[in-house]
């Protein structure tokens, strides 16, 4: 009673607001039904003409210009980790619309270097996806595939760089874990792919049956 209470006081002081054009909605953590048309873009994204060979295939939630690249730059970089509550609504009502069904034995996030987790606090793809995941039913394996090498962000680099500076970066601490497994391999970025390829190409190697990508946005096709 006190805490509904107090939840109400807090809605008149602080109504909940649309993250992008910042309209008053009915609960937080959502988005105004304009922001939310132009950004969701829910698809398959083509393998083929990013010429990746080892993630047999993946899918992207959000169009990443809509938006959305303010929002993961301010929870990457600036701390924000509350903005992710709204980014993990895109998640579930993005799937729910085109009704994508995950038969995966496994979710395991692209992980960060450890230097990089000490630094942010948190792995932002764990953010996003884990609480998704434990609702699937999916288990998560966030310890399985480590990063080994702390690689220089991949933005900066030309498609040619990415695949040198990403190669060798990831080991699979566990194989038995995955061996003959289904795996779901999330981040919250497609750029070129390289980066959820070289993870692919380190499960399959370590005995993984398969390996699917889900991404909550990308600008590619
Ligand atoms: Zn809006």
């Amino acid at each position: 009673m006190l805490k509904q209470l107090w939840t109400a006081i807090l809605d008149l002081i602080y109504p909940p607001k649309c993250p992008v054009c910042h309209k008053v909605i009915g609960v937080y953590g959502q988005w105004c039904a304009k922001c939310l048309t132009s950004v969701l873009l829910t698809r398959e994204i083509n393998m083929f003409i990013h010429k990746l060979v080892n993630l047999d295939t993946c899918y992207a939630v959000c169009d990443y210009e809509a938006g959305l690249k303010g929002l993961l730059h301010d929870m990457k970089f600036r701390q924000k980790a509350e903005y992710a509550r709204h980014l993990r609504w895109l998640l579930y009502k993005g799937l729910e619309m085109r009704r994508y069904k995950f038969d995966c034995d496994l979710v395991i996030p692209v992980p960060l270097h450890q230097a990089r987790l000490e630094e942010r606090g948190y792995n932002q793809t764990a953010l996003l996806f884990k609480e998704w995941a434990a609702l699937k039913g999916f288990l998560w394996g966030e310890d399985i595939l480590i990063r080994e090498k702390a690689t220089q962000p991949q933005w900066q680099l030309k498609l040619a760089e990415r695949r040198q500076n990403i190669k060798g970066a990831f080991k699979v601490t566990r194989p038995e874990k995955i061996a003959g497994k289904r795996i779901l391999l999330v981040d919250d970025i497609f750029t070129s792919g390289t980066t959820m390829d070289e993870c692919a190409k380190v499960l399959k190697k370590a005995g993984a049956a398969e390996v699917v990508g889900l991404v909550l946005a990308s600008g590619a096709q």
